[in-house]
């Protein structure tokens, strides 16, 4: 698959004597976690690893030279079980996501490495993400971080109501794309579907409320779009990117320096 990783930062580009030589306590390693999913008619299944990919890539073209940061290989296979029912949806479970997860970290912890990222674009994988990050530096020791989908994007111009529920293969997601990928976008295929509306606040939510009902696309979402993706540009997609890479860049290398304390 296409990546937008510099070679000069990606960890499978190494020999293992590379790695050997590496000041293993220092290096911060990033582990991607993203799907194989629906995206609607117009978007690929690998849209959220494409993402992930780009805007790590991006950020680690910025990051500086003497910060010792590697992007692993992302796990593409994510928690996706409420996509099945549309053809292309690979989904592993949530034990097998997890146990991934913790058999890489062995690994990590084993060639001596200290400090893993966890970088996750997909939404049915954070509430696992935040257990296994807990899990990790529990179970091995190591200085797990945790980090979501793209700080430092303004996102502006786009309504309160996509910002809100346009939660997949929306405007945002359709822009990253025309950006990135535009061979692999079909704007003939849009489509639009919404969740739930802002301007209507309901007692129960799909997420992020006190209290949430539990979706599957195909209850709410026909052509399995969560967003509409028809003012979508390029422009924006590049703009947003570039921004969501500074912030992530900064991020990066706060995580690198960072050293735990105690308090003031
Ligand atoms: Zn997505």
């Amino acid at each position: 698959m296409k990546t937008w990783i510099p070679d000069e930062r990606n960890f499978a580009c190494l020999t293992w004597k590379q790695v050997d030589a590496l000041a293993r306590a220092e290096t911060l390693l990033v582990l991607p976690t993203a799907a194989i999913e629906q995206h609607g008619h117009h978007l690929p299944l690998a849209t959220d690893t494409l993402i992930n990919n780009l805007l790590l890539g991006k950020a680690l073209a910025l990051a500086p030279s003497d910060l010792s940061i590697y992007a692993l290989p992302p796990v593409c296979y994510g928690k996706s079980n409420e996509h099945l029912g549309f053809p292309g949806t690979l989904s592993v479970s949530a034990q097998t996501f997890m146990a991934v997860l913790r058999d890489l970290g062995a690994s990590i912890a084993a060639a001596g490495f200290q400090k893993l990222v966890l970088y996750n674009t997909h939404g049915g994988n954070t509430s696992l993400v935040d257990v296994m990050a807990r899990d990790l530096r529990a179970e091995f020791g190591l200085r797990t971080f945790t980090l979501f989908g793209c700080p430092g994007a303004a996102f502006e111009g786009v309504s309160a109501q996509e910002r809100t529920y346009g939660f997949h293969a929306g405007e945002i997601e359709t822009a990253f794309l025309l950006h990135a990928t535009p061979t692999l976008v079909h704007p003939d295929g849009y489509t639009a579907n919404y969740i739930a509306r802002v301007d209507k606040p309901e007692l129960l939510k799909p997420e992020g409320s006190p209290a949430n009902f539990a979706w599957l696309t195909r209850d709410i979402a026909p052509s399995g779009v969560m967003g509409d993706p028809t003012a979508a540009t390029a422009e924006n997609g590049e703009r947003w990117s570039n921004d969501a890479a500074a912030r992530i860049a900064e991020i990066l290398a706060a995580m690198y320096h960072f050293k735990p304390g105690h308090g003031a």
